[in-house]
């Protein structure tokens, strides 16, 4: 069976016979995405249209990968010539203690969502927070520094590149806010040498962490320009928005990291009259440096904006 198509998915199963799964596909697979859920990622489509504009005859698949199996399908890596893989939700945090080495990007955060094999050694790096970057410039023509920023769900993978991005830029004020309030907590100790300067006229503290209640979220988002969610709710169509219409303005800039046609966190954003964007652009754009991590050259940008009808 000659050029057989890739499955939707992987699993970690395959991984240990990946012969029989997947030995004799053409162009074989090199890279791949870990996630759990890992379904709905768009990142193979991405990905596959930059290899072939690039002509590396390499693909990227899908891996449902659990939590409790991320240490051993992280060892068949070497064995079975990756060059590398991304990690998403839930596995960036726990990643970052299972791979050998790390770039700044990803010893900051304490997460990783790229991974490079170079000697049989796992490189971690995070793009996500440049790619968030980007993603805010892109959008909005707004630069994070000049903003006062909500982070929701400071907790996780996500929201550590992203708070992380947000503290070197120096923005104006950073908000956090978490499920789990000691985590933010936690981050925003670490966090707080980057925000002991001046910088906000008025009363607001430029770093804080809130209990994610209403009454302190109202009270926060009336010295906030940009919100963003970095917690996984919007991924299902019945999740509620992390953050409620009746507390939007007009004036918020809102970015949700997860993407999907219209997230709750776009659709309150919408209902409030604010600006609301999803975590398509982001994608892009984390995806192309991961690229250009793993192949030492600059990603076909066009070619996978195309990919993912941006
Ligand atoms: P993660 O490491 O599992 O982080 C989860 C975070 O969300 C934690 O802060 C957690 O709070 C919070 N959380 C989880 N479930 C929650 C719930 N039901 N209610 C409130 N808070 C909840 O996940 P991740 O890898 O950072 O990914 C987060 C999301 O960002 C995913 O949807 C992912 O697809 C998206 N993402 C998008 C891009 C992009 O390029 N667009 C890039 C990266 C990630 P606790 O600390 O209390 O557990």
């Amino acid at each position: 069976m000659k050029n057989r198509q890739t499955t939707e998915r992987y699993t970690l199963a395959d991984l240990e016979n990946w012969q029989t799964a997947a030995g004799d596909i053409e162009p074989p697979i090199r890279l791949a995405v870990f996630g759990d859920p890992v379904a709905h990622s768009l990142s193979p489509q991405m990905q596959n249209a930059a290899l072939r504009a690039c002509e590396i005859g390499m693909q990227y698949a899908r891996f449902h990968i659990r939590a409790n199996e991320l240490r051993s399908a992280l060892r068949f890596l070497r064995d079975l010539d990756f060059i590398g893989i991304n990690l998403t939700v839930p596995h960036k945090i726990a990643g970052f203690t299972q791979i050998d080495d790390a770039d700044e990007s990803a010893s900051r955060a304490g997460a990783v969502n790229t991974i490079r094999v170079r000697d049989s050694r796992l490189i971690g790096s995070n793009t996500d927070g440049e790619g968030f970057l980007r993603a805010i410039r892109n959008e909005f023509s707004v630069d994070v520094r000049d903003l006062r920023v909500m982070l929701v769900g400071a907790g996780g993978g996500t929201g550590h590149a992203i708070a992380w991005q947000c503290a070197l830029e120096n923005c104006e004020r950073l908000v956090l806010v978490n499920r789990t309030y000691e985590k933010a907590q936690a981050l925003a100790e670490r966090l707080r040498p980057y925000f002991a300067g001046p910088r906000v006229l008025g009363p607001a503290a430029r770093l804080e962490a809130v209990a994610w209640e209403e009454a302190a979220l109202r009270a926060q988002l009336a010295d906030i320009d940009l919100v963003v969610n970095a917690t996984p709710l919007g991924m299902n169509p019945s999740d509620p928005s992390p953050i409620p219409a009746r507390l939007l303005a007009p004036h918020h800039m809102v970015f949700d990291a997860v993407y999907g046609p219209k997230t709750s966190l776009v659709r309150a954003a919408n209902e409030a009259g604010a600006r609301g964007a999803n975590g398509l652009p982001m994608l892009l754009h984390q995806g192309a440096l991961s690229f250009s991590i793993w192949f030492d050259r600059e990603a076909p940008v066009e070619a996978m904006r195309e990919a993912l009808a941006l």
